[in-house]
């Protein structure tokens, strides 16, 4: 069985980091995606990384603006569409035409913290793609032990998207020992995300359900 592997990096740009980022998967001609945090662009050194990522194939999705407070702590309308709109504004051209989008997930938990009902409502109006992961191997808070929990996620399920992160603490000292690790296991690197992890494809519910959702 050939194993497909989805690989994207949150979190920035981060200047120093994602130009070591983008050097690793140009070598490799592994095409990903790059979730960004709004405010970050605002640095012009952050959006030319954006524009490189974009220029060298890669797709950019939001993610979020502040990256502080999930939708569902804070169901707040005027939050969501202040922390979805800003980023996509400031992403413009650079876009991908799915308009890909992917929450604030606190650690990478899974559960009704990550939308508010008027998220998922603006998110589905404005057809978005809102895009979660299977894997959270823990580049930033393990330097040691990520590079294995990632090879043992890919290993265990057919089609894998995994997290990793574009900033100083993240996944770049041990990315390319990542790549050879999992080029060794035959996987088949793409930039498709499948259903299991897209809860809404350019704003159609795909797999939104109840567990994504915080109670109003
Ligand atoms: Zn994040």
């Amino acid at each position: 069985m050939t194993r497909r592997v989805t690989v994207t990096f949150d979190n920035g740009p981060t200047a120093g980091v994602t130009s070591g980022v983008l050097d690793l998967l140009a070598r490799r001609g592994i095409a990903t995606t790059f979730f960004v945090i709004g405010r970050k662009l605002l640095d012009p050194d952050a959006a030319a990384l954006a524009e490189a990522a974009h220029a060298a194939g890669h797709w950019i999705g939001n993610h979020t603006f502040t990256h502080s407070v999930a939708f569902g702590d804070d169901p707040d309308a005027a939050y969501a569409a202040r922390e979805i709109e800003a980023t996509q504004a400031l992403i413009g051209p650079l876009a991908h035409p799915d308009r890909l989008f992917r929450p604030y997930g606190n650690s990478g938990k899974i559960g009704p913290h990550l939308l508010s009902r008027a998220a998922a409502d603006l998110l589905a109006r404005q057809r978005y793609t809102c895009v979660l992961w299977s894997s959270v191997p823990g580049d930033w808070r393990d330097p040691e032990g990520w590079v294995d929990r990632a090879v043992a996620d890919v290993a265990a399920r057919d089609w894998t998207v995994m997290v990793l992160h574009d900033i100083a603490t993240g996944c770049l000292p041990r990315l390319a020992e990542l790549i050879a690790r999992l080029d060794d296991l035959g996987v088949t690197w793409t930039q498709e995300f499948p259903d299991d992890v897209v809860l809404l494809r350019a704003g159609r519910p795909v797999s939104l359900s109840a567990t994504h959702l915080a109670e109003a």
